[in-house]
């Protein structure tokens, strides 16, 4: 039996960044970039106005007040997507709607709320001053052109989609997603859609797996199910190598008919299937040809409990991501949780802000069986191998599961 910590090292080592491709401007949304992304133009492209109102010339405003106002002729109207025709001089203003180019001359904007208009709109009453440069976008002040706005190795985030489109990115290079094979096993499976008979139970794995490799940025490929033989077995785990990585459940513990270990030792090479872990020891890794294979055990919480801790990580580093492990901080026992000092425990629990900390309670019962206490988790409670007692009020680690990456 391997550490948690040893496991990890071993699936990680020898994982290399997968290829890049093009791909649209939202399909961009959470993939990590391949090259820097530079912007063809200026962002702002022009001197705009910041708000609806009168571009005027500060200096001929600085006096106006709401009972003295100052009345300057209105010379053009300039709505967003027009450019003004005319220079402002003096004594004069131009009615301009936010996001329109500012006209010559005129080196602010009056907000419509501090101006009244007179003689049918050809004066505008300015009520307050501004100050030279108020209530202006200049040209570039956002991105100048040629400047790089996005980096490689950024994950590309909504702010991001919307930079790629100001700038004129169409077809961001990004890495690949890892196409992930999913394998469930077992006699006893049936597909949803049908009611279970005697002795039977509903294949559950297959979608809560397809679900993590969705949200860890990779895309599921549910192969179907293979019956508890070798032949069944080696016909789906023969597959692998069409694939970036493949995921099986159940089979690889100590029963009479887990055969999955056999199979991926004749297909391929076994690394190691056990880890000091609770739930789910029998954490199998290995490769079919070069295809990182991970046997999960079956029980539901397991199956999610190793995908969290081994493949998630590998998922991440293929898709190009330098973060990738979720956030782990202290947390506050608000019980006393009690293990056996064999493995490492990781609890399913509920973690709420409390004060300057944070304070956890077990979300349910944790038999590896029990996926509704993994639903209502938000985190794992780290609980180390060697001890067995941990009462309320200490402190121990927890992953969050409601978090992707960084700091809490
Ligand atoms: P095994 O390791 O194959 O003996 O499976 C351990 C437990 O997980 C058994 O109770 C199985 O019925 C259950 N199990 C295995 N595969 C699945 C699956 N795909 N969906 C739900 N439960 C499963
Ligand atoms: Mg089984």
């Amino acid at each position: 039996m391997i550490t948690v910590e040893e496991a990890r090292e071993r699936v990680l080592a020898g994982i290399e960044r997968l290829g890049t491709e093009r791909v649209g401007i939202i399909e961009a949304l959470g993939r990590v970039l391949a090259e820097d992304v530079v912007s063809d133009i200026d962002v702002a492209p022009f001197d705009n106005s910041a708000m609806d109102g009168y571009a005027v010339r500060a200096e001929d405003v600085a006096a106006a007040r709401e009972d003295a106002p100052v009345r300057l002729a209105v010379v053009e109207h300039v709505p967003a997507g027009s450019f003004p025709t005319r220079a402002v001089g003096r004594g004069e203003a131009v009615r301009i709607m936010t996001g329109a180019p500012m006209p010559e001359g005129a080196d602010a904007v009056v907000m419509v709320e501090r101006t009244r208009e007179e003689d049918g709109g050809a004066t505008a009453a300015i009520l307050a001053p501004v100050r030279a440069g108020e209530n202006v976008r200049r040209k570039g002040e956002d991105v100048r052109a040629g400047e790089v706005v996005l980096s490689a190795g950024e994950v590309v985030g909504p702010a991001a989609v919307g930079l790629l489109a100001s700038v004129g990115c169409e077809r961001p290079l990004v890495y690949r997603r890892p196409r992930v094979a999913i394998v469930a096993t077992g006699d006893e499976l049936v597909d949803v859609s049908e009611k279970p008979g005697p002795g039977k139970i509903r294949n559950s794995n297959s979608y809560s797996l397809a679900a993590q490799v969705l949200a860890a940025g990779g895309e599921p490929h549910v192969l179907g199910v293979a019956r508890d033989t070798a032949a069944s077995t080696e016909a789906l785990l023969s597959r692998a190598p069409e694939f970036d990585v493949m995921v099986t459940t159940g089979g690889v513990s100590m029963g009479d008919y887990d055969v999955v270990k056999g199979v991926l030792e004749r297909l391929g090479e076994m690394d190691f299937w056990k880890v000091a872990m609770r739930p789910g020891a029998p954490q199998t890794h290995g490769r079919i040809g070069s295809t990182p294979f991970f046997g999960l055990p079956g029980n539901p919480t397991s199956t999610m409990v190793g995908f969290e801790l081994f493949v998630r990580p590998v998922l991440r580093k293929m898709a190009g991501h330098a973060a990738l492990d979720r956030p782990r901080h202290p947390v506050t026992l608000a019980h006393d949780v009690k293990k056996k000092p064999d493995r490492r425990y990781f609890l399913r629990a509920r973690v709420e802000r409390d004060g300057d900390g944070y304070v956890a309670r077990l979300s349910g019962g944790q038999s590896s069986a029990m996926l509704t206490s993994m639903h209502r988790a938000n985190a794992l409670l780290v609980l180390p191998e060697g001890e067995s007692h941990f009462a309320a009020g200490s402190v121990v680690e927890c992953i969050r599961l409601d978090m992707e990456e960084g700091t809490p």
